[in-house]
């Protein structure tokens, strides 16, 4: 056994062994996994394995694609072919028409990864699927790759072909203890320690046992998860073909065909956690007790959809554990807080989707970023907020739900208590409702929520009235949330300048928003900087990116400690004051700053009422807006006094819809949205934000060596000839039958009276004027290439 290698994989399941396999293949050799037992002896080898190509997001679609096309490969490999059924196809079925409106809407997403979905009525779907009946069917999506593959010979030949490359495995060796050694790991195990650059949580049900070693918490719970394998049943055995999977969001239930019989599996209500109290050190290759009561209800619902199932016996039950994270999404990607640490962890659909987060951890642990924005897998997009509590709450109402997808602006029930400020109540009692933004309770809008949906929503009219009455009077808004760091320190500016692209504030008073790249140039981040004095700056960034930017920060601080950050988002709320009044408004509720005289893009140390903040003059809106910075202690008192000074100026709540109304109108950007590590900053049409003749800065060479390449993409902004439907991000950009872009984010400008998008697009039909049009819900709406700026 090697002492010393380039990263340890922890774990022998699809995630270690896809992770291992493919880091030799981005060109780390010198690389180990480390297995406690055998490999696949965790949940991967009880796994139902079917792999599909769907995705809610394009990135989940692309890395499944990757999945199927690698599984593809090892099938034919002659040297060591394993069994993968690819190909069945599989129907997701619908019975309600915000089913097919999602369905439409992922078909376009799709579309726009090179992958067909087709959506099938409901006799199409049984002649597809001849064991179904049609009762209450309104039809399918269906995947036409769709099907399964042998999990235990998947993992061998993963695990065989890196060893072929160079990677060592070692079964029956328990990482037993991790120690950080400035930059590195010290892997300790029963067979003595390895010193490591990297290591690779890839543990599965026991990822919080190895995450305890290095001090963190991964928000990962598992669930109990039971399929059945029935008898052999006549109608299959009559087919020359194999049955397709099935997927049903009404039901909760899913099938493949497993030899001439069904296995069948349940996403029961009456659901159960497992292994949260610790688990026992010699469950492995084990299953959970069988409990069949406990599915019955689901059962019945899959008799009425395959009646032919109740004369078909049960020979099999596996009940065994599978993880999950609050969002459903896996965790992969740099772990929080840590030097060199990584996670491949929580993953659901793990046998389909394995392949593919195997394939993106490589990237970026090798190249430090991806060919996708990982974003949305990424460990860091939960903070220590998301603890087991909150994971239990979220992971149970996920499991509970697994194939109904969230429609847009769906905030479900779960775990809302975690992040709140005092104002939370109160404006809860001025009619708002609330969405989550990074696990704070944001208020959205001041009408009922509605039912979820791809069209118009119900508060559509609503929100134009907060608008106007925000751009004919004044209006507040409470973000909460807003990432804030302080940065302090001698030099605190000329540090900054070295990692932004562009021109950072030099005056105290100054307000500047910038932007940091990664090494290979693409657009990593956006920050607004407030200098306060000579060396204290306010860092302002999207509320999602919270630890994302500290690390970020951290990790690129002087070895000299003259510079420090103190995350600032917990104890300071933003009061937003917007609109033609909100001068007057301050000026009443804050009569020590002067408000007339107060400059654009400054900032100053101002008492509101009675309560002692910072005062910027920044605008999401377009509006001339202040965003007051509160103590947390003290917005109840500032609020108040706001509100009676507004009083007269007939001063209204709006929430984060009227927000996003308001910026799509400005052009101005939502990070992980419409700034992604996909693009540069010139791709991204934010040139005008790049110093290229400074001495230095992240990504400068990578951009430098660019020059003169064309452009992958470009973002625009597009206008819809009508508002007949909204687009939503994912949508696919067409030039004729040709996608051309995908819709990065969308809403109906209020005061403008514009249906626009945001996308980026092939060059060739990036110039104003350009006719395109976008594939909505199956209909195609034309649009237009137009200027970003649409108001003010
Ligand atoms: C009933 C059921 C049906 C499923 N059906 C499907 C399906 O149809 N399609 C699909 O895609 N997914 C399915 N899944 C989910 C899928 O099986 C999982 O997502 C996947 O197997 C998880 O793989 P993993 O590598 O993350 O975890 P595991 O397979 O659990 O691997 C983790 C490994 O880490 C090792 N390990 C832990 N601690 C240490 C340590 N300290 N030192 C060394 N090694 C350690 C363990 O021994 C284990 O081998 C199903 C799951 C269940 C339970």
């Amino acid at each position: 056994m090697r002492t010393t290698t380039r990263a340890v994989v922890i774990g022998g399941g699809i995630a270690g062994c896809s992770a291992l396999y493919h880091l030799t293949q981005e060109g780390w050799t010198d690389v180990m996994l480390l297995e406690r037992d055998e490999l696949t002896s965790g949940t991967t080898w009880h796994s139902a394995a079917q792999v599909t190509n769907f995705g809610g997001i394009q990135v989940m679609v692309g890395l499944k694609t990757h999945s199927i096309k690698l599984y593809e490969e090892l099938a034919n490999d002659p040297d060591y072919p394993i069994n993968y059924h690819h190909g069945d196809g599989g129907l997701r079925l619908a019975s309600e028409d915000w089913h097919l409106d999602g369905y439409r809407h992922f078909q376009s997403m799709a579309r726009g990864m090179g992958i067909e979905f087709e959506l099938l009525d409901a006799q199409e779907s049984a002649r597809r699927h001849p064991l179904i009946t049609t009762e209450g069917l309104k039809g399918a999506l269906w995947d036409p790759m769709d099907g399964d593959i042998d999990p235990a010979q998947l993992c061998q030949a993963l695990a065989r072909r890196a060893r072929k490359a160079g990677a060592e495995v070692h079964r029956h060796t328990p990482v037993t203890g991790l120690t950080q050694t400035g930059d590195g790991w010290i892997v300790h195990t029963d067979k003595g320690d390895i010193h490591a650059e990297h290591v690779v949580n890839a543990g599965g049900y026991r990822c919080n046992e190895i995450g305890a070693m290095m001090g963190v918490h991964l928000p990962v719970v598992s669930m109990e998860h039971q399929y059945f394998l029935t008898e052999p049943i006549r109608e299959i055995e009559e087919l020359d073909y194999r049955v397709p999977l099935l997927r049903c969001p009404t039901d909760d239930f899913y099938s493949r065909q497993e030899k001439n019989g069904l296995l069948v599996g349940f996403y029961e209500q009456d659901c159960r956690t497992w292994g949260l109290g610790g688990i026992d050190p010699n469950f492995t290759n084990a299953l959970c007790p069988d409990d069949p009561e406990r599915v019955m209800p689901v059962l019945e619902n899959v008799f009425e959809r395959m009646p032919c199932l109740t004369e078909t016996g049960i020979h099999t039950i596996v009940n065994g554990p599978i993880t999950y994270t609050p969002d459903g999404v896996p965790l992969v990607g740099a772990i929080g807080g840590r030097r060199n640490a990584w996670a491949i962890t929580g993953l659901r659909a793990g046998l389909g989707e394995g392949g593919g987060h195997g394939w993106l951890l490589a990237q970026m642990m090798v190249h430090g970023e991806a060919v996708y924005d990982t974003w949305a897998l990424d460990p860091r997009r939960f903070g220590s907020w998301a603890d087991e509590d909150y994971t239990t709450r979220k992971v149970i109402e996920d499991y509970q739900n697994e194939f109904r997808f969230h429609r847009p602006h769906e905030h479900r029930p779960a775990g809302r208590d975690k992040r709140t400020t005092p104002l939370t109540p109160v404006l809860a009692e001025a009619g708002a409702e609330f969405g989550t933004v990074n696990g704070w309770e944001r208020a959205m809008v001041y009408a009922p929520e509605g039912t979820p949906t791809h069209r118009w929503p119900e508060w559509h009219e609503a929100v134009g009235a907060e608008i106007d009455a925000v751009h004919t009077r004044v209006g507040i808004a409470e973000v909460n949330g807003f990432n804030r760091i302080e940065i302090a320190g001698e030099g605190v500016m000329a540090w900054l300048d070295t990692l932004l692209c562009g021109r950072v504030p030099k005056k105290v008073g100054k307000v500047g928003l910038g932007y940091f790249l990664t090494e290979q140039g693409n657009v990593l981040g956006e920050a607004t900087m407030a200098l306060l004095d000579e060396r204290t700056v306010w860092w302002g960034g999207a509320a999602a990116g919270e630890v994302h930017d500290f690390d970020w920060l951290t990790a690129h601080l002087p070895a000299d400690g003259s510079i420090t950050l103190t995350p600032k988002v917990a104890t300071h709320t933003i009061l937003l004051i917007a609109g033609p009044k909100a001068r007057a408004v301050l000026g009443e509720a804050a009569p020590g700053t002067d408000w007339a005289g107060f400059k654009w893009l400054t900032c100053t140390t101002a008492r509101i009422g009675s309560a002692e903040g910072v005062a910027m003059s920044v605008s999401f809106s377009g509006e001339d807006a202040f965003e007051l910075h509160i103590p947390v202690g003290q917005a109840e008192a500032a609020y108040r006094a706001l509100m009676a000074a507004g009083e007269a100026h007939g001063i209204v709540h709006f929430g984060g819809y009227a927000v996003e109304s308001m910026r799509i109108e400005m052009g101005y950007r939502h990070w992980k949205a419409d700034l992604i590590t996909e693009f540069d900053p010139f791709e991204s049409t934010l040139g005008r934000f790049v110093k290229l003749d400074k001495p230095a800065f992240p990504g400068r060479e990578a951009l430098l060596a660019k020059q003169g390449q064309p452009m992958r993409r470009r973002f625009v902004t597009l206008l819809m000839d009508d508002a007949t439907l909204p687009a939503h991000g994912g949508d696919s950009v067409m030039a004729g039958d040709v996608v051309v872009g995908t819709v990065t984010s969308a809403d109906y400008g209020h005061r403008t009276g514009e249906n626009l998008a945001m996308a980026f697009v092939d060059p060739a039909h990036a110039e104003e004027g350009a006719r395109l049009s976008l594939d909505l819900l199956g209909t195609r709406q034309a649009c237009a290439v137009v200027p970003a700026k649409r108001y003010g």
